[in-house]
């Protein structure tokens, strides 16, 4: 049926920030009046509490990504695990206002780095957290940095033929081409048809499958 009408919606993810970086991604965020969500790190200083502060304020989602992304930390036990995370929402809501049950294991649910995500995943669920893995990639965190149109193209042939798509991205200092590419990404997303929504509580997860 030609007529049919998918709704295609796109949530872009930006993990491991704040950063340096924050600032420009806010920019271009705001210059397409485009909500994306921010999984955060505990990083502390004027400068990256002001971070925190404009993502929420510039109306974007704020999500918890552990405080350290330490993973023989984060992972050490069920104790160290829960520890950590009472220890980013905490700080995030001291920061910002805003009392975070968004979650992102480091790595993904789907991480090698532990046995026990099992029990971590119940501990986020049974304290009325929801955890937001993701579908597509855009592989800029590989050791080798990519070109912005290395980025796009990981992630239009990533969402091509998904019409629900989280999509993985880092806020890093050190991830540029990430930025640079973000402007292209955006505008095909639209000429894709997709709308381009921030996560909220109650958006449906995509989870992993757990190792
Ligand atoms: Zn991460």
């Amino acid at each position: 049926n030609p007529e049919l009408v998918y709704e295609k919606i796109a949530y872009l993810t930006f993990d491991d920030g704040p950063s340096e970086n924050t600032g420009n991604i806010l920019d271009i965020l705001d210059r397409y009046n485009v909500k994306a969500t921010f999984f955060v790190n505990g990083k502390e200083g004027d400068a990256n509490e002001e971070r925190y502060r404009q993502i929420v304020e510039r109306g974007h989602s704020i999500g918890l990504h552990s405080y350290t992304h330490d993973f023989g930390q984060v992972y050490e036990s069920m104790e160290s695990f829960s520890q950590d995370t009472e220890r980013i929402r905490t700080y995030i809501q001291a920061v910002t206002g805003v009392d975070s049950h968004i979650y992102r294991f480091p790595g993904g649910s789907s991480t090698t780095r532990t046995t026990h995500m099992l029990e971590y995943i119940d501990y986020i669920q049974s304290n009325g957290f929801e955890y937001y893995d993701w579908n597509v990639s855009s592989g800029d965190a590989a050791p080798v940095t990519l070109t912005p149109e290395e980025i796009k193209e990981n992630v239009m042939n990533g969402v091509t033929g998904h019409n629900r798509v989280i999509i993985l991205m880092h806020d890093s200092a050190v991830r540029d081409t990430t930025v640079e590419a973000l402007p292209i990404i955006i505008e095909n997303l639209f000429n894709e048809g997709y709308e381009i929504l921030p996560i909220v509580e109650t958006t449906t997860p995509v989870h992993h499958t757990v190792n």
